[in-house]
Parts: C-alpha cells; sequence; structure tokens
C-alpha cells in the first residue's frame, strides 16, 4: 500500500489530498470538500493529464507570436513531443480564434488551436 499527497486543483479552495493506492489503483481518498477532488485524484494517480498553452511563430502578421493551446487535456507523457511540435511550426496571418493550427498534435488525437485573433499585415 502507497500513499500519496495531492493539491486539488478543481477549483480555488485547493484541498489537500491524501490518496491510499495499492498495485497502482486508488483505494482510499480523503481530504476533498466535493467529489470532484476524489475524481482529481483517480486521474491523477492512473492517467494524469494537461491542458498545454503555449505561442506559435507567425509571419505577415501584426505581431510575431500568437497563442494556442491544446483544445483537450493531453496526457502528461506527451508534453514534451507535443511543446516539440508547436516550437518548430510557423504560420501566416491572419489567424481566427479557434482556428486549427495543428491537427493531432503526438498522435494524442487533440489539436492545437489559436486562443487570439490576429490580423495580417499586409
Ligand atoms: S475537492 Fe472540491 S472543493 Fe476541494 S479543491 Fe477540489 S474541487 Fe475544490
Amino acid at each position: 500500500m502507497n500513499s500519496k499527497d495531492l493539491v486539488c486543483i478543481g477549483c480555488p479552495m485547493g484541498c489537500a489530498l491524501q490518496v491510499e493506492l495499492k498495485d497502482k489503483k486508488v483505494t482510499k481518498v480523503t481530504g476533498n470538500i466535493c467529489p470532484r477532488g476524489k475524481a482529481y485524484a483517480e486521474k491523477e494517480c492512473t492517467n494524469p493529464t494537461r491542458i498545454v498553452t503555449s505561442s506559435i511563430k507567425l509571419e505577415n502578421g501584426e505581431i510575431d507570436m500568437v497563442s494556442v493551446k491544446t483544445e483537450k487535456d493531453i496526457p502528461k507523457g506527451k508534453i514534451f513531443e507535443c511543446v516539440q511540435a508547436i516550437n518548430k511550426l510557423k504560420v501566416k496571418a491572419p489567424i481566427n480564434v479557434g482556428e486549427i493550427l495543428i491537427k493531432d498534435v503526438a498522435n494524442t488525437g487533440v489539436n492545437i488551436v489559436a486562443t487570439k485573433k490576429v490580423k495580417a499585415v499586409n
């Protein structure tokens, strides 16, 4: 039996969670005020995921970079590959909010989308 301490990120309360694990399975969660804390602890201990936010280089735009994010959480183990794909890309303005700039990033099935509108200069 293992135990792990986590801070729930489900809301600003930031409950301190104590998680008990056996054979990599969550057997008990305490410290959570609501059920979301238990769900977060189970996911974080078995399949941790994150939303990735970053910026992509931009040509012909009124600014040089456009902010982007993953449409959904991706597995933590895919974050490095995702950031590498973002860093090597350069796109051309105009860009609209929600525009898909990378499809299926790092074979996650998740797209990278723009979070800012950028007009072209020409
Ligand atoms: S357990 Fe519930 S109340 Fe506590 S931080 Fe998580 S979401 Fe907020």
